[in-house]
């Protein structure tokens, strides 16, 4: 089975990816993907012990019920089938014919070369008092595909908030190829309360694309997916880590989708994981509806920090640019981006973690990470890195409880081969497939 994916693989992308140098990259990843791949056509499954990891991480017991079970038991509606898209999206606006035409949008009217800032309404609150959230619109003088950015889907991640802002105050109408629909605050309920969740404790990103009759996740997302996400052609949705984690700026993408693929390489010189997107998030409902989708995440929750915003926003300014909406707005140095596959390391034991690593550190196998001190016997447990490779996301110090997920390791992807036979290939086809997802943490 492998054999012949592999084969495919190679000759799609010596025809069509060569270009893009992510060949080697495919055909090693067939490796560990090819467990998941036989059982295509089967109910995808949520990893093994992911339900631990919810209920170790959480320091609220009730939020290890939020989601996780209910959105397996409601019934979501099919991907609502967004607009044909003849030609790929790295030709969109070279192939875009005739005047730029007026987008239609939640009751409005917005003309070429203008912006508006709409309000969309997804539900409303428990108490009956409708709650709206700003759309912000930037329709192009000239035509061009439609580009939305998501942000605060988990409302307390802030840095997509202030991401989404930026670049949307940025664009010029009357430079724009296409259009930028924005959404800073998707979960605006969850971020007035400063939380990833609904009021429900339901995660909005496991609902997706909704269900107008189902719960009151399963119907904002259905609103959300119905009402916005449908009028585009490529979709952003920016994330943070979770828990007390964070996340060095990287986009998730799966690679298998040749306009995924575009999208990735259009952000410049930023690290790339590979992951399936998860059942139920916004990235896997819009990519099932045909609208190629990525998720970006930078930093961590509850905290606006501006290193990783700027981050953000210089790799979508240079998507734009490469996407050729833009004429020159930004372009950011080798446009390669670096491909990583990767692993969580977890706490044996309990007791107060503190890193020795900082996000984005390079590591060989065998360095220390970081330390768990039991803070009453004073034992010292140390958390060495299992291969060589960098450091992609990391919990913040903290009390740790044992099967803590603490540090996330990013494999090159020249280098996955040459680790293959040091861990079980079941381990490394189940992360690939998830790209180090760990329940109820991150996207
Ligand atoms: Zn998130």
């Amino acid at each position: 089975m492998c054999r012949i994916f592999k084969k495919y693989m190679s000759a799609l992308c010596h025809q069509t990816f060569l270009p893009l140098r992510i060949g080697p990259f495919l055909a090693c990843f067939c490796l560990f993907v090819s467990p998941h791949i036989a059982l295509a056509g089967e109910t995808a499954v949520e990893p093994s012990g992911s339900g631990v990891d919810m209920l170790q991480d959480s320091t609220d017991e009730d939020d290890a019920r939020s989601s996780e079970t209910s959105a397996a038991a409601e019934k979501l509606v099919d991907a609502v089938p967004a607009h044909e898209h003849d030609v790929p999206l790295a030709d969109a606006v070279t192939t875009a014919e005739g005047l730029a035409e007026p987008l239609q949008l939640l009751g409005s009217e917005i003309a070429p070369g203008s912006s508006q800032r709409l309000a969309w309404s997804a539900t409303e609150l428990f108490e009956g008092v409708p709650v709206s959230t700003p759309v912000l619109v930037v329709n192009g003088r000239q035509p061009g595909p439609i580009l939305c950015l998501t942000a605060a889907v988990h409302g307390d991640e802030l840095n997509g908030i202030e991401m989404v802002r930026r670049v949307l105050h940025d664009i010029d109408p009357d430079k724009l190829s296409g259009a930028v629909i924005g959404v800073p605050i998707v979960n605006v309920q969850g971020f007035r309360r400063g939380s990833r969740y609904l009021p429900d404790r339901r995660d909005l990103n496991r609902y997706f694309p909704g269900n107008p009759s189902g719960s009151a996740a399963a119907r904002i997302a259905y609103a959300l997916f119905t009402n916005v996400i449908a009028h585009c052609d490529a979709l952003v949705d920016l994330h943070t880590g979770s828990f007390e984690r964070a996340n060095l700026p990287q986009i998730r993408a799966d690679l298998r989708n040749p306009d995924v693929v575009t999208l990735t390489l259009g952000f410049g010189s930023m690290v790339v994981l590979h992951s399936e997107p998860t059942v139920g998030t916004l990235r896997y409902a819009a990519t099932s509806a045909g609208i190629p989708a990525v998720t970006v995440e930078a930093g961590g929750p509850s905290q606006l920090e501006l290193a990783e915003v700027k981050h953000g926003v210089k790799g979508l300014e240079t998507l734009l640019t490469t996407l050729d909406m833009v004429k020159k707005m930004r372009l950011w140095g080798d446009p390669e981006p670096v491909y990583y596959r990767s692993s969580w390391v977890r706490a044996d034991n309990g007791g107060i973690l503190l890193a020795d690593v900082s996000l984005g550190s390079t590591v060989r196998k065998g360095d220390l990470l970081g330390t768990i001190t039991d803070p009453m016997s004073n034992a010292r447990s140390e958390l060495r890195s299992p291969f060589s490779g960098r450091i992609i996301g990391m919990a913040r110090n903290q009390v740790v409880m044992p099967g803590f997920a603490a540090f996330h390791v990013g494999i090159q992807a020249d280098d996955v081969e040459a680790i293959e036979g040091e861990q079980d290939p079941a381990d490394l086809a189940q992360e690939s497939r998830t790209g180090g997802y760990v329940d109820g943490m991150s996207e």
